[in-house]
């Protein structure tokens, strides 16, 4: 028995420098793992459907890269809802201070804003994937740009449409880090949902995340004088959760904006569950009720009710509409009625818009199709990070934490499965 124990011990490690991944994927997921494993020595082929990688991640960087969120870590784990014990250990292998000091270590700084969500210094996404883009290069990473992956040949193999044409790729492991599937315009279009359906791999249909959403219709007013208008400091609420202050912005559809993509999870489920969500906006958060009715009560005298909410309640513009657009009519003789409908207005939503337009996806492959390193249960050696995996996140940097933290982890776990 013990000389078993020793001829199994003595056996060689696999020399790591001879194995060859592959990645399919050249967003934040991919290119983390592909970091993992060129440091670890292993040689990595990362291909990419489109000229260039990372365009989801320059686009997010458009409007200010909010990479990561400052806040505790029980509040950050909180708001991936029901898959916060599969993210747990992503996070614990690379959670928001670790991507800091990894940003920190490419040379970029990172400033935290009055929110708590964490930018880089410039807020620019561009400086940052150009310095990890040499980095990786320089561990020996090579990028192949307009590779688009198409699935396996017959003998298991890769099978890649590339400018010269159709080729087949053998390794060791693979990667699959596809993104979600919106703004497909971008390479991340949903097509593998599709090749892991023929491989027998289970998956949760994608659905829009942190997307705007849509009425049956709007008046003919609303949408000539105030489609694009902002709707600014007010509080929204689904159900019976506490309403959350911010802003959004009313659309020729319906509406979208910040507030409305944190709460996008929930009102979209009431959608799929009953056929319409209705929100409740209050459009004087900082004013109770019991202000709003006494200012409405005061006499207006021959004033009409428009200026009347003007001077009581600086009540105008788009909040002005959205209340004649919303509230019964008869409500506007009746003050008491018209200061509840001020402070908690039915707004019913009937749709999401569609998925390309969404800032993510929900939906993909389920955490119980993969094992602890990420590798699909189903197909040995593949394994799958980022958005392409069942989860979501509001946006606050929680997305490209999590695709980050994910693609961390499967390359350590690819790495564990070449050490096997
Ligand atoms: C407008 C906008 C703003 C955003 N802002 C933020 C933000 O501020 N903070 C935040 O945390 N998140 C933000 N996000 C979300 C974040 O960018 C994504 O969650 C993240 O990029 C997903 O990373 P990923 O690596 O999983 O996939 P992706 O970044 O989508 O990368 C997937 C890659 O796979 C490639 N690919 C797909 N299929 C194939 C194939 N068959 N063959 C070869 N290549 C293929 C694609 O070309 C793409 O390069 C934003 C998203 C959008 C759209």
């Amino acid at each position: 028995m013990l000389g078993l124990f020793s001829a199994i011990v003595a056996l060689p490690m696999p020399d790591i420098s001879s194995r060859h991944v592959t990645i399919i994927g050249g967003g934040p997921a991919g290119l983390m793992a592909a970091e993992v494993l060129s440091l670890a020595g292993v040689q990595v082929d990362l291909y990419d459907g489109m000229p260039s990688v990372g365009r989801k991640f320059l686009l997010a960087g458009v409007g200010g890269m909010n990479i990561t969120h400052s806040e505790a870590y029980p509040a950050f784990l909180s708001r991936y809802a029901e898959r916060a014990p599969n993210i747990a250990p992503l996070l614990r292998g690379f959670g928001a201070e670790a991507l800091c000091e990894w940003i920190h270590g490419l040379g970029i700084q990172t400033f935290i804003g009055t929110s708590g969500r964490v930018f880089p210094t410039d807020m620019k996404a561009a400086p940052l994937l150009r310095a990890w883009l040499k980095r990786l290069r320089d561990q020996g990473v090579v990028i192949h740009t307009r590779h688009r992956w198409l699935g396996w040949s017959a003998d298991g193999d890769l099978l890649i449409h590339s400018p010269e044409g159709e080729k087949t790729v053998h390794s060791d492991a693979v990667l699959l880090a596809l993104g979600g599937g919106s703004w497909s315009r971008l390479g991340s279009d949903g097509a593998w949902l599709k090749l892991l359906e023929d491989k027998g791999v289970p998956y949760v249909a994608l659905q829009p995340s942190n997307c705007g959403f849509e009425v049956s219709a709007w008046s003919e007013l609303m949408v000539s004088k105030f489609a694009g208008a902002p709707l600014k400091n007010v509080a929204i609420g689904l159900g019976n959760d506490k309403p959350r202050l911010g802003e959004c912005v009313i659309t020729a559809t319906g509406i979208e904006g910040s507030l409305i993509y944190a709460l996008s999870a929930p009102i979209r489920e009431a959608i799929n569950r009953d056929g319409s969500a209705t929100v409740h906006i209050d459009l004087l958060p900082s004013k109770p009720l019991d202000k709003v009715q006494v200012a409405l009560a005061k006499p207006r005298g021959s004033r009409s009710m428009s200026k009347h909410l003007h001077s009581q309640l600086g009540l105008d513009g788009v909040k002005a509409a959205l209340l004649r657009e919303l509230a019964p009519a008869e409500h506007f003789i009746d003050p008491a009625k018209l200061a509840v409908d001020i402070k908690a207005l039915p707004l019913t939503l009937v749709k999401t818009r569609p998925m390309d337009e969404a800032i993510s996806t929900a939906g993909g492959v389920p955490f119980e199709a993969l094992d602890e390193r990420l590798m699909l249960k189903q197909l040995p050696g593949v394994f799958c990070a980022g958005e392409m995996l069942d989860w979501e996140a509001p946006t606050g940097g929680y997305l490209l934490t999590g695709c980050f933290a994910s693609g961390r982890a499967a390359g350590r776990g690819m790495l564990e499965w070449l050490n096997r």
